[in-house]
């Protein structure tokens, strides 16, 4: 019998540096990424339920808008993940562009954002 699990499942250490701390913004987008992968799928559901009528009702219609929601579904859970993937590279929260510090501020309102504020 070894003691391999010094910190029990689920419980979280508080960050311990001020500066951006891996395991918050993880569970931050993927908490997003879970969302946004939850309305994909309505979407899709809804997709799929509006091919039900017969034609001529006006499921053309809804359809073209719902997959055009489905588009920007699909976008914003790839750039989630995008993020996602910056965070386990190390380079997540740095511009793209120039390698400046996102602000943390802008972060928290945009998680999956690549440029600081003056790259944008
Ligand atoms: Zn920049």
């Amino acid at each position: 019998m070894t003691a391999t699990q010094a910190v029990p499942v689920g419980a979280v250490p508080a960050p311990r540096r001020g500066r951006t701390s891996g395991s918050r913004w993880r569970a931050l987008l993927e908490s997003r990424w879970r969302d946004r992968l939850a309305e994909l799928t309505d979407l899709s559901v809804a997709y799929h339920d509006a091919t039900a009528p017969a034609p001529g009702t006006g499921a053309h219609e809804s359809q073209r808008l719902l997959s055009r929601q489905a588009v920007v579904a699909r976008y914003a859970l790839a750039e989630t993940d995008k993020a996602l993937h910056r965070l386990a590279t190390g380079e997540f929260g740095r511009c793209e562009d120039c390698a400046a510090d996102i602000p943390q501020a802008r972060l928290l309102v945009e998680p999956e954002a690549r440029y600081c504020e003056r790259c944008a």
